[in-house]
């Protein structure tokens, strides 16, 4: 690995995809995960930029999303959300209901029920104490500490 180059993996719904604009629409739908198109969801906003920065700063940047089980179209309408809005990120996708195993430095992420906490790096609670400006200014300071 890289001297200086972060892992860092970003959740897609809640903190990359606004999920919640597109579940607003149907709402008398108990579960919107099991019946919207995930292709479809707006980025959510300042995500795409942010995202372009921190790639820009150096680092390996990769999605980590748990798509629901019972709506399989989902996991590869979150591939389409990707190639579509984030096409560096091609190939770099994980999709997995247990975020504590995952290896690296940072995980941004919405939720808390996916082993989030028991994460090995660094959880940035995305939603509770990061927005994405936070989040590309803590990554930008980690950076400039390890270039010193
Ligand atoms: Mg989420």
């Amino acid at each position: 690995m890289e001297k200086n180059k972060l892992t860092i993996f970003l959740d897609m719904d809640g903190v990359l995809a606004n999920f919640e604009k597109a579940a607003a629409q149907i709402p008398d739908v108990k579960r919107p995960d099991e019946v919207l198109d995930f292709s479809t969801f707006e980025p959510m906003p300042g995500a795409i930029d942010a995202v372009e920065k921190i790639i820009a700063m150096g680092h390996d940047v990769f999605i980590a999303t748990t798509p629901p089980w019972n709506n399989p179209a989902a996991w590869g309408q979150k591939r389409d959300w990707i190639e579509k809005h984030l096409p560096k990120l091609k190939r770099k996708m994980f999709l997995t209901h247990r975020k504590d195993l995952l290896k690296g430095d940072i995980l941004v992420d919405d939720s808390t029920y996916r082993g989030q906490y028991d994460f090995d790096g660094t959880f940035m609670h995305f939603g509770k104490h990061f927005d994405w400006d936070m989040v590309v200014n803590t990554i930008e300071q980690i950076t400039k500490l390890q270039l010193n």
